[in-house]
């Protein structure tokens, strides 16, 4: 089993119209920061606010006829996204979620017509509970990152983007379960190898990086993060997106809380956009110099803006953040432009 091209170049066909075309804008005080053309993938304008939509909708519309229902796990996103699909559908979904999901994201998805289940302190409990509730009562699970379907709607992203710009050189991917970049990476591999798809995680938990290292997948301790989105392991029954991930990704790279921090800052103060932290790590590596310097245009994708607004409003008004037994440090950001 595997992904390719042609799987994402039909998921864009089955995603179309609902959850294609998002705009790819320049960053014009990240370009002067870098010296080329910094893009950014704007996902946080999707309907549901986030880019999971493309994998959870090419994966709903793969379900045989007849499907009593759908059931994931997820830390928010995904879970919007299966929700989405579903209602679209007519289908019942049940959402499995650990407690370190935040409120606003879990609203969302009741939102939309789902069930909700809290269960645990991690992704792997959810994971539990998620393919439980499959066995007991016949729902089709869908997992948020490790399906060949998921990994194709997300590489539609990656399509879109060296359409718009064939002339990227480098690809800075939020990296968690890896579906986001192993779709991503696909599609970028195929079109031109050269071109580079690097994955950056927190440094606090990062499973698929900590995986890689370790040649098979590995267990993380799950702790809070600004970047919220990126937390869970991968699954040690990994089939897909990890091998994907480790053949195609040229490197991962991990940033910590205070880039985060500054980087959402930036991301604010300079471009004014509001997004989640899980966005901006492409953009805290790049502005704590942890990446070689680039041949040509850097495209990075901000995925997603269900965030806290009340933790957000601390972070950009450069307050105190405290994250379990981490604190962060406020510093009040000096706007350039
Ligand atoms: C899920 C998610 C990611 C990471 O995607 P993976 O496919 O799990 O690697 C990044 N950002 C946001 C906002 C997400 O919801």
């Amino acid at each position: 089993m595997t992904v390719t091209l042609a799987d994402i170049l039909a998921a864009r066909r089955s995603i179309r119209g609902v959850a294609d075309a998002t705009p790819l804008v320049p960053s014009p005080f990240m370009s002067a920061h870098v010296g080329h053309d910094v893009l950014l993938k704007l996902e946080n304008m999707q309907p549901i606010g986030a880019f999971k939509l493309r994998g959870a909708l090419n994966a709903i519309a793969q379900l045989p006829e007849g499907t009593a229902g759908v059931t994931c796990c997820s830390t928010g996103n995904h879970g919007r996204g299966v929700a989405y699909g579903a209602r679209e559908r007519g289908l019942r979904a049940v959402v499995c979620m650990s407690g370190l999901v935040p409120q606003a994201k879990v609203d969302g998805i009741r939102a939309l017509g789902a069930e909700v289940r809290i269960v645990g302190r991690s992704q792997d409990e959810a994971l539990a509970e998620s393919r439980r509730l499959a066995a007991e009562q016949g729902l089709a699970e869908i997992s948020p990152f490790d399906d060949p379907a998921v990994i194709a709607g997300q590489g539609t992203i990656g399509l879109e983007m060296l359409e718009a710009r064939p002339d990227i050189r480098r690809v800075l991917v939020p990296l968690s379960g890896g579906g986001l970049a192993a779709g991503i990476a696909v599609a970028a591999k195929a079109i031109d190898p050269s071109i580079e798809v690097i994955g950056i995680s927190m440094d606090r938990g990062a499973a698929m990086h900590r995986s890689i290292r370790a040649g098979r997948p590995v267990e993380v301790q799950e702790v809070e993060s600004l970047a919220d989105s990126l937390g869970g392991g991968i699954g040690m029954e990994n089939r897909l997106s990890f091998p994907l991930c480790r053949d195609l990704l040229d490197d991962t790279l991990l940033v910590t809380e205070e880039e985060i921090y500054h980087a959402m800052q930036v991301l604010y103060w300079e471009d004014r956009i509001v997004a989640e932290g899980a966005c901006v790590v492409g953009l805290a590596a790049t502005l704590a110099g942890k990446l070689p310097q680039a041949r040509g245009p850097i495209a990075t994708v901000v995925t997603g803006r269900n965030l806290d607004m009340a933790l957000f409003t601390r972070v950009v008004t450069g307050q105190d953040v405290t994250l379990g037994d981490h604190r962060v440090r406020g510093r009040p950001y000096a706007r350039k432009a």
